[in-house]
């Protein structure tokens, strides 16, 4: 199979991946951006282990989000301070090698002269970018350098699992579309299904081989019988779903301890060294 790679650029990676992260471990103060995010996704939650996952699409919701609310006016005070001010977007987009038409080519083009540049200018300049479809290829590419960055955090991928799965409880069979509907028991918990080999590689390569909860190495590298289980961080009975970001290393010991009790996830991780 053809490696894939991501080419990291950081361009504020680790701004947004810390807001993703501010925004998870409480979501309540910005619950309608929450709630706006996860409105009509049903589609996307019942989907079994879509490539894109919840994580990517939070990511790049919330990126999208604070990049349309950047504020014009402060750029407009910019502009016109500075005879070599850019916008963000233009140092975002020349950053990831995109080449922009730039602010200032664009308004000359357009007829208007630096002094008389307005924040109706800069939006129609942002609606351009948007429809040649830039500002798409750019967040989603920023979306995969903040999954890269956050998928090793178990307690991250555990908070956005609740948040779902509280989604996903308050669905009523009854009420879906046919199309989704066949993805739910009639109790309105998700089927289970085969956790692809993709997946079962992806989660044994990011817990190192080591059990999730008692760091007990199950590689199976030296014996013939790995005792890898690929565990839902939160349960399908507790309407957890099928995606990439939900799914665990266990042991058999801790996987038939968690039958019993809430496992939460472990906050220890191998060190480098
Ligand atoms: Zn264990």
């Amino acid at each position: 199979m053809e490696k894939s790679f991501l080419t990291m650029r950081y361009y504020e990676t680790y701004y947004y991946a810390n807001i993703v992260h501010n925004v998870l471990s409480d979501p309540f103060p910005y619950i309608r951006h929450v709630h706006n995010w996860y409105e009509d996704r049903e589609q996307m939650f019942l989907t079994p282990f879509p490539k894109w996952s919840v994580l990517h699409d939070f990511a790049e919701y919330s990126i999208r989000l604070l990049i349309d609310e950047q504020d014009g006016s402060s750029a407009v005070d910019r502009l016109a301070a500075n005879a070599k001010a850019d916008l963000w977007i233009d140092r975002a987009m020349r950053h990831h090698a995109m080449n922009p038409e730039g602010f200032r080519r664009w308004a000359s083009g357009q007829g208007i002269k630096p002094a008389d540049v307005s924040e109706d200018d800069i939006s129609s300049y942002y609606e351009e970018l948007n429809l040649t479809g830039q500002v798409s290829e750019l967040i989603e590419h920023l979306a995969k350098e903040v999954f890269y960055v956050l998928f090793n955090n178990r307690g991250l991928l555990a908070n956005l699992n609740d948040l779902v799965a509280g989604v996903v409880r308050d669905l009523d069979p009854l009420d879906c579309d046919h199309e989704i509907s066949t993805s739910l028991e009639g109790t309105g918990r998700l089927k289970r299904v085969a956790i692809p080999r993709w997946v079962q590689r992806t989660v044994l390569y990011r817990d190192k081989g080591l059990c999730a909860s008692c760091s007990a190495d199950i590689r199976g590298l030296m014996n013939s019988q790995p005792d890898a289980h690929y565990d839902h961080i939160v349960p399908l009975a507790q309407h957890g779903i099928n995606d990439v970001t939900n799914i665990q290393l266990l042991c058999s010991a801790c996987n038939l301890r968690k039958g019993r009790q809430p496992l939460p996830p472990s906050d220890r991780y191998l060190t480098w060294y």
